[in-house]
């Protein structure tokens, strides 16, 4: 049977890609530390004969006893108010963690695939953005805990590739949006739902300008199984490239969750990227891979998650108060 480990496997993508593997026949080894993960992410699975899961924190030494086939290397805090919170867990996940991770698959003689951001980018001074672009990063501003970890952790995937001949992957992940987001990750998506479903204000930052290009979860991890399954080692991303600005984003929440709030401007946090598109010509050409699901049938579909998580929390409040 094939095994496969994902690290954060209990967090938003690392559980999708648990149910993916598992869904392919995969034996499925998850390690998440819980620090932003959630166990309700992977409550289905627990009891599976194919599932196991392991609360380990991957900048420590990892020990698993099992073969393995293939590594996603999947945790790290992603969002940007959780990598304000967690700088130095963020900066170790993506340097000691890496390494952790890197040298399993040594050990394991296994393939291994990083997640990586489109945050290697920085605020990007190329448009849209190709894998040979070296970005534009302010290595010492708030984002920069994230956005050099996983540039750090790219640098060691290639270093271990290169001087190991460890098979490896790179993914760079541009905005995902989906089920299993947390209600208040601080991210737009998530942000929008709670404010539309309450009828609060919706928060817009800056004049909402800045623009971003949103990918349906099901069509990342259908892209990352097609790269870790490809025989290319560098660089691949995958996003929607359909680019949309903020502003217009959050109109489009507003209208398709049939909410009455108003939008508010609020003030633009440090060294937010102005815009950001991936070129997907690469996926496209080594994968055969596009985006399937445009933004108005994604959110439809992530709607009915946000409805219920919202209600329950919204009936907690009132069960305290
Ligand atoms: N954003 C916003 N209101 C919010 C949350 C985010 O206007 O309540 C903006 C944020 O400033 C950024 C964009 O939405 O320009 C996407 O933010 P997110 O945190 O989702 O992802 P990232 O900045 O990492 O792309």
């Amino acid at each position: 049977m094939i095994h496969s480990l994902v690290t954060g496997g209990a967090g938003f993508l690392g559980s999708h890609l648990c149910d993916h593997l598992i869904e392919k026949g995969h034996f499925v080894i998850c390690i998440d530390n819980l620090i932003t993960g959630s166990p309700d992410n992977i409550a289905h699975l627990i009891g599976h004969e194919r599932f196991k899961f392991i609360r380990h924190d991957v900048t420590e030494f990892v020990y698993v006893p099992e073969d393995l086939d293939y590594i996603f290397h999947f945790a790290s805090p992603a969002s940007p108010i959780d990598y304000l919170k967690l700088p130095i867990q963020t900066l170790k996940v993506g340097s000691l963690g890496t390494h952790k991770a890197l040298g399993l698959a040594k050990v394991k003689k296994c393939r291994f695939l990083l997640a990586s951001t489109s945050e290697c980018y920085g605020d990007p001074l190329q448009h849209p953005q190709s894998e040979d672009y070296w970005g534009n990063v302010n290595p010492i501003g708030p984002r920069g805990v994230y956005d050099e970890a996983k540039r750090f952790a790219e640098a060691l995937t290639m270093a271990y590739h290169r001087h190991h001949g460890i098979d490896s992957r790179i993914v760079r992940i541009f905005n995902t949006y989906g089920p299993r987001m947390r209600l208040h990750d601080g991210r737009a998506l998530p942000a929008f739902m709670v404010q539309t479903l309450n009828d609060e204000d919706v928060t817009v930052f800056g004049d909402g300008s800045q623009t971003r290009s949103f990918c349906y979860i099901d069509d990342l991890i259908r892209g990352i199984y097609a790269l870790m399954m490809s025989d290319e080692p560098e660089p691949v991303n995958l996003g929607n490239p359909n680019e949309i600005s903020i502003l217009d984003f959050a109109k489009t929440v507003i209208s398709l969750t049939g909410s009455s709030s108003d939008i508010v401007f609020k003030e633009l946090p440090e060294d937010d990227p102005k815009i950001r598109q991936p070129d997907i010509a690469k996926a496209k050409r080594v994968l055969n891979w596009e985006p399937l699901v445009d933004l108005t049938d994604g959110i439809e579909q992530t709607i009915p998650y946000f409805k219920e998580m919202v209600r329950k929390e919204n009936s907690l409040s009132n069960d305290l108060s």
